[in-house]
């Protein structure tokens, strides 16, 4: 049973918990609140008494529920092997379920679903977003803050809207001579919205290894943000969208290069579309091919290392929940930097610890999100490199907000870039050889 459809289908992981409290020790909110009903332990006994019958559904209830980066440390540190993650999602569908969406998600995940609108939006959004956002001069990306405080932190930087999508800005289908195969690329919302460097980075490291990319112009949000915070009959008709529209184009092969969207595609739309035998059968189909594109560059059809150009950056990276703990890739982005002459990699504390940016917990926990941010920006600062390497463009965004607000001068990529740099690099070396 789906954990989007019933609060029973947890009742075995429930069962499982031996209360020992293990997962306190690894808990970025327990860390900051000290709080019991911050930690799994804490929330697992919540949903008890909700099963249970002893205690009923209230707004207050469904506001701990959301004190939850959905980071998954506590499952990796449970001795009973409690799937936390499962747990928390069933919770909060539950709230949603009993009662209902806080208007504003209501009116965000609605806009999500109307991918015209929302463009529109978008597009309307990059041509007056200097009314709401003050620039930051900064010597790396256009960054801003808010003018004013509307409640989503005041000191939070966010990227500039792009002024053209990064689906409107390239073709439907990039071809190469002589493909070695055909790859859809899922953009998800902020590489296609506001990070659209890293979208382009994505395309010239696959075509420079010979393959052909194809772009699905009515592809859709991943709808993780609708599924995490209980809105499923949304995150569904997200999914339904994304599966006809890369099944309409075809291809070999989908890479990722946002964790989010890599999550939804490998374990999310199987079991939001569990009751519809052929939409589980096509979203079956597609998670066997779906790959975050470090992982699709060292297993599937490995980078070119000639061609590489020298990059002198010294790297820390910092590994995004959902790809690390989530999808098991970890070592895949640093043997890309690995492999990049100039490149030197030092690793960060506790490279695997939370950021603090988990979508709209961000927005709806400001402060708690900016305390957690504090940790990673000082493991940061340690390392004394001019460089952070993650693989998530929502980890970037927090990563950026982080230093920038600290006055640490630290450039904030995604893996993708810097490979793509290398490549750029090699090819202005072969000009002035020749
Ligand atoms: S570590 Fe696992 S078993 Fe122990 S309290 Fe936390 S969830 Fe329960
Ligand atoms: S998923 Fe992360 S934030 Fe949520 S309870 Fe577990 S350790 Fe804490």
């Amino acid at each position: 049973m789906s954990v989007y459809n019933s609060l029973d289908s947890i009742t075995e992981e429930l069962h499982k918990c031996m209360k020992c409290g293990n997962c306190m020790a690894v808990c970025p909110i327990y860390k900051e609140t000290r709080q019991e009903v911050a930690v799994a332990r804490g929330k697992i006994s919540l949903v008890e008494y909700l099963l249970s019958g002893e205690i009923e559904m209230t707004e207050g209830m469904a506001d701990r529920f959301s004190l939850c980066t959905t980071c998954m440390a506590c499952n990796t540190n449970c001795p009973c092997g409690v799937r936390f993650d499962k747990i928390i999602l069933a919770a909060r569908a539950e709230a949603v379920r009993k009662k209902g969406l806080h208007a504003v998600k209501k009116i965000a995940f609605t806009a999500l679903k109307m991918q015209r609108v929302f463009d529109f939006g978008m597009k309307a959004g990059s041509i007056f977003q200097g009314v709401a956002l003050k620039n930051i001069p900064d010597r790396h990306s256009k960054l801003a803050r808010m003018r004013v405080d509307i409640g989503i932190g005041k000191e939070k930087v966010f990227p500039m809207l792009s002024k053209k999508t990064l689906r409107s800005e390239l073709p439907e289908v990039i071809t190469v001579k002589n493909p070695k195969m055909r790859v859809g690329f899922f953009t998800g919302c902020m590489i296609n919205y506001f990070y659209t460097d890293i979208g382009r980075a994505v395309v010239e490291v696959l075509t420079e290894n010979d393959i052909e990319v194809v772009i699905p112009r009515f592809q859709a949000c991943c709808g993780i943000p609708a599924s995490v915070n209980g809105d499923v009959g949304s995150a569904r008709t997200l999914a339904k969208r994304n599966l006809r529209a890369f099944e309409r184009m075809g291809a070999d092969a989908l890479v990722v290069a946002c964790s989010s969207g890599g999550t939804a595609w490998k374990h999310v739309f199987g079991e939001l579309l569990e009751n519809d035998p052929e939409l589980k059968a096509l979203a079956d189909k597609w998670a066997k091919k779906s790959y975050d594109i470090s992982e699709f560059l060292i297993h599937q059809v490995p980078f070119k290392k000639e061609g590489l150009g020298r990059v002198a950056r010294k790297v820390t990276y910092h590994d995004p929940c959902h790809l690390n703990r989530g999808q098991g890739i970890n070592q895949e982005p640093r043997e890309i930097l690995k492999s990049i002459p100039g490149v030197e990699l030092i690793e960060m504390k506790e490279p695997g610890r939370c950021c603090g940016m988990a979508g709209s917990f961000s927005l709806v926990h400001p402060d708690l999100s900016v305390q957690i941010s504090d940790h990673k920006t000082s493991d940061i600062t340690q390392t004394h490199t001019d460089t952070v390497a993650t693989g998530c463009p929502a980890c970037r965004l927090q990563l950026q907000s982080g230093v920038e607000n600290a006055g640490v001068d630290e450039e904030v990529l995604h893996t993708i870039q810097i490979l793509a740099e290398s490549y750029r690099v090699g090819k202005k070396e072969l000009e002035r050889s020749k």
